[in-house]
């Protein structure tokens, strides 16, 4: 019997429980192989949880993350693999100060597709999903994701390319992930304001870049997942140093949450299988045995 393998690249530890984790917890119990790739070490995230913000952490926060990332990927049921590069930071300031040297987002494309490469002609995913291309925050190393994402998924079926990292594969399709969605939190915002409470999000919404929106329009295929959305919780409450447990992620209740929105969004960038859209699951079309 042939398997399903999906593969979700990722820039940072916790990216991969904050983006599509339910959908990826889903697939891996109906028996896929799922395997999150990530690309840094996240040595260069700032401590988002006050609990954790102690000279015992700050000193060693590469291997804090280490940690965080294996329990979070035992919880979604995925493999997971580091591709070794070096956080860029996210750079703060007017104007904002140059990228540290050694960082991913300086490394050259063609390094860092190559080490990708090797990861998908090893695996042999059916489907990939990364960013789309602002990185979906303007993070260099999310920005960076992108790209390196599509290279590597040009580049991993071609024989020409790359000849010492494996044998050729092709994936069969490419997805950019979209789970930050208006229409989501101003509905959860409304059930607040239904149940005489102030809702978190209102400064969110107040302040929302109406360029985003175009990116809602861009979703092909919604992935019903609403039964591991507490699983998705857990991986990202494993991030200890990245978030904060009474941040606003975890705000609204969880029947809301399965009520009004119980899917997570994806949007079909490339494809080498005929597909019809929309669609309800990220290996429609897809054959098996290959
Ligand atoms: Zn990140």
């Amino acid at each position: 019997m042939s398997e399903l393998r999906l593969m979700a690249v990722h820039a940072h530890p916790d990216d991969e429980s904050s983006k599509g984790a339910a959908t990826m917890a889903k697939y891996a119990d109906a028996g896929a192989r799922v395997m999150v790739v990530t690309l840094t070490g996240g040595e260069r995230g700032d401590i988002l949880n006050p609990a954790m913000d102690i000279p015992e952490v700050r000193g060693r926060m590469a291997e804090i993350r280490r940690d965080e990332m294996a329990k979070a990927a035992e919880i979604l049921g995925v493999e997971h693999r580091w591709l070794g590069f070096v956080d860029s930071g996210l750079p703060e300031g007017d104007p904002p100060p140059r990228l540290p040297e050694g960082c991913f987002a300086l490394a050259p494309l063609e390094e860092s597709t190559e080490a990708l490469v090797r990861v998908i002609r090893e695996f042999k995913p059916h489907v990939m999903t990364t960013y789309d291309e602002t990185g979906g925050y303007p993070h260099p190393d999310h920005i960076r994701c992108h790209g390196v994402s599509v290279a590597a998924y040009e580049a991993a079926g071609d024989y020409r390319r790359y000849p010492d990292a494996g044998e050729p594969w092709n994936v069969s399709k490419l997805y950019y992930i979209h789970g930050f969605l208006r229409d989501r939190m101003q509905l959860l915002q409304d059930e607040f304001a239904k149940h005489g409470l102030e809702g978190p999000y209102a400064k969110w919404l107040e302040h929302w870049d109406p360029d985003r929106d175009l990116f809602a329009k861009r979703v092909t295929t919604r992935v019903e997942c609403a039964k591991y959305f507490p699983q998705r919780d857990d991986a990202l409450r494993a991030h200890a140093t990245q978030i904060d447990p009474n941040s606003f992620f975890f705000a609204a209740p969880m029947e809301w949450q399965e009520r009004l929105w119980p899917t997570e969004e994806f949007e079909l960038a490339r494809s080498r299988v005929p597909v019809t859209l929309p669609e309800t699951d990220l290996f429609e079309g897809v054959e098996v045995d290959r």
